[in-house]
């Protein structure tokens, strides 16, 4: 299969990269920045989608960016790097003579409202309600091709909690402070924390970019069919543990043998981050991967435990 994956060359697009091309399959990556593998976003543009059967965009300006502070132009920077790139491919896909048989878009879990006791899964209803499930809704409205096109190419919306690997994400600005014994939980700590690992993020990625199967159909659509009718399938990209800050704190600090004592009050984290952004460790939401289980995806790290085992020893 020949896949073409916005913002490939980031955290999560080099392991979804290094997954396909394992599997044999062929990558293109979509780039600002031109290079061997690569088209630019221009040349998405003026010459159209390259021959592909799947389609992913991660592209999107770092929401943790350390060297921005939070401003209007950042916002509006994490506002357009995200829905402009999803447009220009949603466009090419339309216009796409072949369009792929799969499309993939990889958001984010803040269109749930942060809670300590709901729990999301797929289904659940939301409406936008801060700036970070504004961000969501816009981006994931870019992405929907013309109901014409149900019947061609599969959508798919998977919705990642915090991502967690070596070589970026969270973990990457989390590690040094942890091994100098300076980690300690945020906020309350009571906080449910959604997170996956970047591999089971791969993963659930790569499966979804397979042809539909037969269970991807509700059983009221009738035969024959080559992609289920309605319009896209979500997907809670998160692992099914439920942990809160709290425990998430406290098995980082017990795989790395430091101590965990010095917690990030609430306040420090909404002066440093800013409020808006500030949510996504200081609240948080307890969300299940129910259609992601459902669909028989076999995690590789559905614990921390063994996440953040592969992540110190790696
Ligand atoms: P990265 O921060 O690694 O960025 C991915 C790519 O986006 C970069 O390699 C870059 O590609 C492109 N990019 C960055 N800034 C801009 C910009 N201003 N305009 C256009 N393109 C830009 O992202 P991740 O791999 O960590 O995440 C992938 C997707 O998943 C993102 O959309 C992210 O919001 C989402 N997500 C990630 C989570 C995480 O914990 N990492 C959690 C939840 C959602 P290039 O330089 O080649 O143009």
């Amino acid at each position: 299969m020949r896949v073409v994956i916005g913002g490939g060359s980031g955290f999560v697009g080099r392991e979804l990269t290094r997954l396909l091309r394992d599997k044999n399959h062929e990558v293109t990556v979509i780039s600002r920045h031109p290079g061997p593998g690569r088209i630019t976003w221009g040349e998405l543009e003026s010459s159209g989608l390259p021959p592909c059967e799947g389609a992913v965009n991660l592209a999107g300006e770092n929401l943790m960016n350390p060297l921005r502070w939070w401003n209007e132009g950042y916002k509006k920077d994490l506002f357009s790097s995200r829905i402009d790139t999803t447009k220009a491919l949603a466009d090419a896909i339309a216009a796409s003579p072949n369009p792929p048989r799969s499309w993939v878009l990889v958001s984010g879990v803040a269109c749930y409202k942060p809670s300590l006791t709901a729990e999301y899964t797929e289904d659940s209803q939301w409406a936008p309600f801060d700036f970070l499930s504004r961000l969501v809704k816009e981006w994931e409205a870019a992405a929907l091709l013309p109901e014409s096109m149900t019947k061609t190419t599969k959508q798919v919306v998977v919705r990642p909690g915090a991502v967690l690997g070596r070589d970026g994400g969270a973990m990457k600005q989390m590690l040094l402070p942890f091994w100098l014994g300076l980690g300690g939980t945020l906020g309350s700590g009571r906080q449910p924390f959604p997170w996956i690992h970047v591999t089971d993020l791969a993963g659930i990625i790569a499966q979804s970019l397979d042809p539909p199967s037969p269970s991807d159909v509700p059983p009221s659509s009738d035969p024959p069919y080559s992609v289920p009718p309605s319009s896209r399938q979500v997907l809670n990209g998160v692992s099914p543990a439920l942990n809160t800050n709290y425990e998430f704190t406290k098995e980082l600090g017990r795989v790395l043998n430091r101590p965990t004592i010095l917690p990030v009050p609430a306040f420090v984290l909404n002066t440093l981050l800013g409020s808006e952004r500030a949510v996504v460790l200081a609240q948080g939401q307890k969300v299940v991967p129910k259609r992601t289980l459902e669909t028989g995806f076999q995690y590789k790290f559905p614990d921390l435990a063994s996440a953040l085992k592969e992540i110190a020893n790696s």
